[in-house]
């Protein structure tokens, strides 16, 4: 098991701040657990969906290919996530600004470009997993109607 949680070991931060492009991160490795516990295991990681081009468009951390459901873990940090409201690094402010802009922007343009390909997205917070039910998931994504 990978273990990228930003944590204590500087080498997790390094690798952490080398983009966010880290896979089985420990917030992912809970998610799908709690799927599995949904009665949902038929899931595939980082499954690759190409634009109606055939172009690379991304890879979810977690989807549902046949349902079309594309589910991705996001880390408060990277993210932005609104009820975090993680303070940014204080050296080097206009780079992180930048960088977070960015992330936000690539969040939001992927979000559209697979809701034009028929695809549902749905994102679970890093600090919501451990309070989120199984159930709860599986309904809020559309798993179960
Ligand atoms: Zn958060």
């Amino acid at each position: 098991m990978a273990s990228n949680f930003p944590s204590a070991s500087s080498a997790a931060v390094r690798k952490s701040m080398q983009g966010n492009k880290s896979k089985n991160t420990i917030p992912e490795l809970k998610v799908r657990r709690k799927l599995r516990m949904a009665g949902f295991p038929g899931y595939r990681l980082h499954w690759r969906i190409n634009d109606s081009g055939g172009r690379y468009l991304c890879r979810p951390d977690i989807s549902y290919p046949g349902r079309k459901l594309a589910i991705f873990v996001h880390g408060c940090f990277w993210h932005r996530c609104p009820t975090c409201n993680l303070p940014e690094p204080v050296n080097n402010g206009g780079y992180w600004r930048e960088k977070f802009d960015r992330n936000l922007k690539r969040d939001i343009e992927k979000d559209d470009l697979l809701n034009q390909l028929g695809w549902k997205t749905f994102v679970i917070w890093e600090c919501q997993i451990d309070a989120l039910d199984p159930l709860k998931i599986a309904t809020e994504s559309g798993l179960i109607c």
